[in-house]
């Protein structure tokens, strides 16, 4: 089970209802910050969900507007009580960037771990939450995320019983142990059932669609999607800035079958995102206008959906 808060919607400078596009995720009791522009701390700071946990920060790039925000995050975090490490994730010129930022937050409490990715790489993000990034087409590298937790499949107790396995002996094969018995051994795949569907979220910003993307976040519940531009008649714009119009994000969703679509990074040509519902929702019905503080938690299936 994922939960998920849009802290900010904004592109390039912050405005005042309008922050800048930052994403928070909350997993068993874990943080995972999707880019970090400036004044995001303040947002994290509004909806409650704390700083101390905050076991990873991933960014998709290296403009100003997604990463100006961390020197600041880093010292709430510290004045928090953090101690164990925080991993940094992003592109090819994060160690630079990030150490840059550290000029002005020198001394923390905790160690800091810097990776950069290349397109294509997957990883365990946390325990049982894997991520995977590809590159997107912006004015500078920048990737685009797909987070995904799976799910064990279910314990089979009828198929234990018939092995003999004794009920105390059953956790053990739930935990992944193998299991002797006399002169038998049973493994753990013979008492479960088949895989079940886990749940997965994208996060893509500052980019033109690519059919690495569509790949990337194909079928996930939930995608966060930039629109930056509005319009139909800023097509040109976003392909020379390397973004997307509205009409190319919901294409984009409903092309990769994603079951909701949460548009956030709006420009400062848009006066206000929230008039652009009606026509996001004609182009593809599970849009929302990401505004701050939208939330939803994506939950395994109950079994009739399985
Ligand atoms: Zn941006
Ligand atoms: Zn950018």
């Amino acid at each position: 089970m994922i939960d998920l808060l849009l802290l900010g919607n904004g592109a390039m400078v912050p405005l005042p209802n309008r922050p800048l596009s930052a994403l928070l995720m909350r997993i068993n009791g874990s943080l995972v910050l999707f880019d970090c522009g400036e004044g995001t701390q303040v947002q994290m700071r509004k909806f409650h969900w704390g700083f101390r946990n905050l076991d990873a920060i991933c960014l998709s790039h290296l403009h100003a507007d997604h990463v100006a925000g961390l020197p600041g995050l880093f010292h709430t975090v510290a004045n928090a009580g953090r101690t164990e490490p925080m991993h940094i994730y992003g592109p090819t010129g994060t160690i630079a960037v990030v150490q840059g930022l550290r000029v002005i937050a020198d001394w923390l409490p905790y160690d800091m771990v810097m990776h950069e990715l290349d397109d294509g790489d997957t990883f365990e993000l946390l325990p049982g939450v894997r991520a995977g990034v590809r590159l997107g087409l912006h004015r500078i590298p920048c990737l685009g995320w797909r987070i995904a937790v799976d799910r064990a499949p279910a314990f089979l107790p009828a198929q234990a019983r018939e092995l003999g396995v004794p009920q105390t002996e059953w956790s053990r094969l739930q935990r992944g142990e193998v299991v002797t018995l006399g002169d038998v051994t049973v493994a753990p795949a013979d008492v479960m059932g088949p895989p079940r569907r886990g749940v997965a979220f994208g996060f893509v910003t500052d980019t033109r669609v690519t059919p690495e993307l569509r790949e990337l976040v194909d079928g996930v519940d939930l995608l966060v999607c930039e629109s930056t531009y509005g319009l139909v008649d800023d097509a040109e714009k976003a392909k020379e800035w390397g973004h997307m119009t509205l009409n190319q994000a919901c294409g984009f969703g409903s092309e990769a079958n994603v079951g909701g679509l949460w548009l956030t990074h709006f420009g400062g040509t848009i006066d206000d995102p929230a008039l652009l519902a009606p026509a996001a929702r004609a182009l593809f019905p599970a849009t929302t206008i990401g505004q701050p503080g939208l939330t939803t938690t994506l939950a395994f299936p109950t079994p009739a959906e399985d």
